[in-house]
């Protein structure tokens, strides 16, 4: 076999949990390890280390991603009670992936894998369809209020550095009812505007925003207005050049367009609609597994990793020896993302095509029938049985070797 990639600059490496700690040491074992030199600064946020840490190591990792702009993170367990017994923890720790968006100040998106035979439920989809979700404000910190009757509703502005109060009327209720308000800021929505623009540029597809602007003039439309804003200024030139175009509509008319369209942009999604579409997106489209997610961060740092959790169950039974056919692919390709920002980032060409050809070798495996129980239930045709994981990456990494 030929030399191995060299790497100029280190990837920020965040080890695990359960079934996906298991699955990551062989990825990087049998996929990884033989073609490249691999350069990793390392953290353990295994949920004994985060413990035996006080989860300081939680946020260097995270500082570490600032430090280096590119990361690739494992699945982890979120603590609550039951794992504080598992565990013997000596306390309950925030999410993991909560300590880091907050460091990194980023936009999650979320996009679909895709495979000949594994059939989205939407037909007309012939490319993935990526989900960008605002992650503040809107309806998860709003205040809301039983109206137990008749009266009156007001909004009230108190400006911090004194002023006039401002107040507007919500309604004159009639009887008893319920009252909500909620909030955004424009530097989380222009932040929010800034991530998806380089999300569309680094994975060079259109971007689409909608909201309901023609009904919530001042609200909806300021987040339509801070977008067409941050697109002028920042990001039109470079969108052009690239040939990546800026389509905003209404959410409704976003709505039909994505069913019958046939995918391959990025939707930016208010925090409610991206809640909800990227459900839908993620059940059209089989398997939990079959969907990457990546955070970037308006500071310019991305962290790779799969959407699905540890898959606890799983590692129950490989504990107890059994071969589990739990599929890797969508740890696969949080390293190939990783790997080819490292490249884009660093002006290595090689490692690039490595990871486009990892991606490819994993999809190849998948259409020549050969994958794990979760894909197979949903494959046409169906194949004859089901891999278990330890044989679909061999059956990956005999694809590579040749
Ligand atoms: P999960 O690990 O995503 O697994 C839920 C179910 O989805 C599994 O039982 C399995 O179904 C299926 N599944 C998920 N990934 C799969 C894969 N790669 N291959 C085959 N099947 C897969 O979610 P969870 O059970 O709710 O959470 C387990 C732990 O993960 C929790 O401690 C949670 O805190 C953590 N978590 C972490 C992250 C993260 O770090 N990003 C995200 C979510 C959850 P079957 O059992 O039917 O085979
Ligand atoms: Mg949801």
């Amino acid at each position: 076999m030929s030399a191995k990639i060299a790497m100029k600059n280190p990837l920020v490496e965040i080890d695990g949990d359960e079934m996906t700690r298991v699955l990551w040491a062989l990825v990087k074992e049998k996929l990884i390890s033989p073609f490249v030199d691999l350069k990793t600064e390392y953290y353990d946020l295994g949920l004994e280390n985060r413990d035996a840490t006080n989860d300081e190591v939680t946020a260097e990792s995270a500082r570490a991603i600032l430090r280096h702009g590119v990361g690739v993170k494992c699945a982890t367990i979120t603590s609550n009670a039951a794992r504080r017994e598992e565990y013997a923890l000596k306390a309950l720790y925030p999410s993991p992936n909560a300590t880091i968006r907050a460091i990194l100040d980023g936009t999650v998106f979320r996009k679909p894998i895709a495979a000949a035979g594994i059939g989205a439920s939407v037909s007309s989809w012939k490319k993935p369809i990526v989900i960008g979700r605002h992650a503040y404000g809107d309806l998860y910190k709003a205040a809301e209020m039983l109206i137990p009757g008749p009266g009156k509703v007001e909004l009230v502005y108190s400006p911090a550095e004194g002023g006039k109060e401002r107040r507007i009327t919500v309604a004159d209720m009639k009887g008893a009812g319920i009252v909500q308000g909620m909030h955004n800021l424009d530097e989380s929505i222009r932040s929010f505007s800034r991530s998806c623009f380089l999300y569309a540029l680094s994975e060079k597809i259109p971007l689409w925003f909608a909201t309901k602007d023609t009904i919530s003039k001042i609200y909806d439309g300021r987040f339509k207005e801070i977008f067409e804003e941050v697109y002028k200024k920042e990001f039109k030139e470079k969108c052009e050049r690239a040939g990546i175009s800026y389509f905003y509509t209404l959410i409704d008319d976003a709505v039909a367009r994505v069913i019958k369209g046939e995918g391959g942009f990025l939707w930016a999604c208010k925090n409610y609609d991206g809640d909800v579409m990227s459900d839908m997106i993620a059940s059209a489209c089989g398997s939990l597994a079959m969907m990457t997610s990546v955070l970037y961060s308006p500071l310019g740092a991305v962290e790779y990793e799969a959407a699905h959790g540890t898959v606890q169950q799983h590692y129950y039974r490989w504990q107890k020896g059994e071969k589990t056919s739990t599929n890797p692919v969508a740890l696969i390709f949080a390293w190939t993302g990783a790997l080819a920002k490292r490249a884009e980032l660093d002006g290595i060409p090689c490692l690039g095509s490595f990871a486009r050809r990892l991606e490819k070798a994993s999809l190849d495996t998948i259409e020549a029938g050969e994958m794990t129980g979760d894909l197979a239930r949903l494959a046409v045709p169906a194949p004859a049985r089901a891999l278990d994981s330890w044989e679909f990456v061999e059956a990956i990494s005999k694809r590579m070797m040749h």
